[in-house]
């Protein structure tokens, strides 16, 4: 099966960075920041953001996980991870709230993140970050802050870890 490395660990180092960094840009400053990692991909990239942001300002940026598995659309299609992987630490309401994840797909998983998020408070605004854009989209969903724009086949699978990222042929695929 071949596999094609797309970002080495210090690529990877150098986009979270650059992403923490905007993310203090475009809301100048740490001030009303609440970081909410997807179970179960994003929750380390969240964590790695909010450790930049409080290398970089000092501030110590609420820190969340979120599992959208009973919001899908397709629940009953798909395993379903226990509610208990949700933990908002804080009420959204007057919040930007910056939701993570490592791939940015379809856009459904972040439909219904938008959905489960309500039932925390109002935010004030939601922003998208993820770190590979693999394109597909099939929701009027675009992220806000992106590590890298990566075209992909449909049946390809982007493999997203401290270790790198990696495109590769998704398993039983021809
Ligand atoms: P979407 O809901 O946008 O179709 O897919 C995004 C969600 O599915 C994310 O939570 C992401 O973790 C996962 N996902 C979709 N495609 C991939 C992929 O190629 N690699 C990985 N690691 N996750 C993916
Ligand atoms: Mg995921």
């Amino acid at each position: 099966v071949p596999r094609t490395t797309v970002m080495e660990p210090d690529d990877l180092r150098r986009a979270t960075w650059r992403m923490a960094h905007e993310i203090l840009e475009r809301n100048r400053g740490p001030e009303d920041l609440v970081l909410i990692g997807m179970q179960k991909g994003g929750v380390w990239i969240a964590e790695r953001l909010v450790g930049v942001v409080r290398e970089v300002s000092g501030a110590d940026v609420p820190c969340g996980t979120l599992d959208v598995a009973f919001y899908r659309d397709d629940i009953g299609l798909r395993p379903v991870l226990s509610e208990e992987a949700t933990d908002i630490p804080v009420d959204l309401t007057g919040r930007t709230v910056v939701l993570v994840d490592d791939v940015l797909f379809t856009g459904r998983t972040v439909r219904a993140a938008l959905n489960a998020l309500a039932d925390h408070g109002r935010a004030r605004a939601v922003q998208l970050a993820v770190v590979v854009d693999r394109g597909h989209r099939e929701l009027p969903i675009r992220p806000d802050f992106v590590g890298k724009n990566l075209p992909t086949r449909r049946d390809e699978v982007v493999d997203v870890s401290p270790a790198g990222v990696v495109i590769g042929e998704q398993d039983g695929r021809p």
